[in-house]
């Protein structure tokens, strides 16, 4: 059903009038939506785990996984909502008030954290965790760090996090484990920003073009100004100007961003420039990782209203993921890959279920 992404269960159970297809592939008829549905409420989410994690030592063993610049793996750690509602709600939903024209409601919600792998030819989500009523989303990614630093102790080297994990017990545990953190330096850090600040005025800057921005870049060691994380910190900031070509506009828009992040890792192991590519590598996510599971892989659906459900169909919808685009880096010729879109891919998957649904239903070999 994921991989073919048909995104509800009572469209995989209409493939069930023809149980000859599903003989062959699992050994007996497809089981009804209600159960798969009841019994996606049970599963130990941690078998499913299991899974991603074999495919994981898979591609690494077959050299699948090529690394981003200075041979580095990264792995970012980032929350999302997976769907709200006033009405339905279960043990595991969060809770807030939302104030409207009407009065106060109350909103029921799910979220979860994710680690992706980021590789230089691969985005690998390779776990996630619940965040629990009453707790706030660092604590969920310091529970879901602890399992991935477990199953994944050598995957990769960095973590990339946005301002929200500028907190001394995500880094700590980091580092602890021999990973480095870069993760945006918001305001909640105001004497590391404002000691920063001070020095972008007089320190040196350096310029360089990616062919997409340039870039200003400014790059500090020896920040001890973060207290409770009791050791230095580097923190480097980009200035970037890029020109934005819109629809029918002649002209190009400027466009001006400013980041400033703050790191473990040293300027030996990764110079400025590596730095500031790798870092928004966090961004390039979002439209790789999250859009992508959401939009074309219905991750966000809610088969079954209940936490356990969720996070099975959330880790099964993951394996499909990282199936499809195995197959997309590995099985086609460059050649090919590159002249179709990866949804024309994704329909001949469906397509080519469809259609082996029918031959056998008519008792032909597929072609
Ligand atoms: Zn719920």
């Amino acid at each position: 059903m994921a991989l073919a992404q048909l995104g509800s269960l009572n469209a995989l159970e209409q493939t069930a009038e023809h149980n000859k297809f599903w003989q062959r592939w699992i050994g007996d008829n497809l089981p009804s939506a209600d159960t798969v549905g009841n019994i996606s409420t049970a599963i130990n989410c941690n078998s499913i785990r299991k899974i991603i994690k074999h495919i994981y030592a898979r591609l690494k063993r077959n050299k699948a996984l090529k690394p981003l610049s200075m041979g580095m793996f990264a792995l970012v750690v980032d929350g999302h909502e997976s769907h709200s509602s006033y009405l339905l709600h279960c043990k595991g939903c969060l809770k807030r008030v939302i104030h409207t024209s009407l009065g106060d409601k109350t909103q029921y919600y799910h979220r979860h954290v994710m680690a992706q792998l980021v590789c230089g030819n691969f985005y690998l989500p390779l776990d996630m965790e619940p965040q629990r009523p009453g707790e706030d989303e660092v604590a969920a990614a310091i529970r879901l760090l602890k399992r991935v630093f477990a199953n994944y102790p050598r995957a990769f080297s960095l973590i990339l996090a946005d301002g929200l994990y500028m907190k001394a017990n995500f880094f700590k545990l980091a580092l602890r484990h021999g990973k480095d953190v870069i993760s945006v330096l918001k305001d909640e850090r105001r004497d590391l920003l404002k000691d920063a600040q001070g020095l972008f005025k007089t320190e040196k800057s350096y310029i360089y073009d990616n062919g997409k921005a340039k870039r200003k870049c400014w790059d500090m060691e020896g920040f001890t100004s973060w207290d409770t994380l009791k050791r230095e910190v580097r923190i480097v900031r980009s200035l970037e100007t890029s020109y934005i070509k819109h629809h029918k506009e002649k002209e190009k828009e400027k466009k001006i961003s400013d980041w400033i992040w703050a790191s473990t890792i040293s300027q030996q192991l990764l110079p400025t420039e590596e730095f500031v590519e790798l870092a928004h590598k966090r961004w390039a996510i979002e439209n790789n990782g999250f859009n992508e599971l959401v939009n074309y892989w219905h991750a966000d659906h809610v088969y079954r209203h209940d936490p356990i459900a969720i996070e099975t169909f959330w880790l099964l919808t993951m394996i499909a993921y990282i199936l499809f685009h195995a197959f997309i880096n590995l099985n086609l010729k460059p050649q090919v890959r590159c002249r179709y879109t990866k949804l024309h891919w994704a329909k001949l998957v469906t397509a080519e279920l469809y259609l082996h649904l029918i031959y056998y239903s008519d008792g032909l070999s597929p072609p």
